[in-house]
């Protein structure tokens, strides 16, 4: 509904980061009574283990990753691209089947971030959704 958002789901406390931690910002709590906050972590959603290793995009950025021309890369050097690609779309058919205002993402993550372009981020923007980073 028009009040729905989707809300990096580590910004609301939950232990979904790479690390086990979150990286909880108390200021958006007061959201939650007024919008209807659903919590989402596409790197989770993308089948990749909590914790995990730390990733970066090399090559572009995440709308070169959902293209093919970039890849998500974790600090071993293993191409996690396909997991980040998945968690991306299924944020995004949450996005459009709960028809949401917007997203609220945590900035400088390879998935959610805005600056630069995550992964999910790029998609949800690809998409016309208004996206909102923190
Ligand atoms: Fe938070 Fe997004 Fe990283 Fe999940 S993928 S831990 S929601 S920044």
């Amino acid at each position: 509904s028009s009040d729905t958002f989707l809300i990096s789901a580590c910004l609301l406390g939950v232990n979904c980061r790479y690390d086990g931690q979150s990286k909880s910002y108390p200021p958006l709590y007061g959201l939650i009574k007024h919008l209807r906050l659903v919590p989402v972590c596409p790197e989770q959603l993308g089948g990749l283990p909590t914790p995990r290793r730390p990733a970066e995009i090399k090559g572009g950025d995440g709308l070169a990753v959902l293209l093919g021309r970039a890849q998500v890369l974790n600090n071993q050097g293993e191409d996690v691209s396909e997991a980040f690609i998945r968690g991306a779309r299924e944020v995004l058919k949450l996005a459009q089947t709960l028809k949401i205002r917007g997203a609220i993402l945590k900035s400088r993550s390879p998935s959610c971030g805005l600056d630069p372009l995550g992964v999910t981020a790029a998609a949800l923007r690809q998409a016309g959704f208004k996206v909102y980073e923190f």
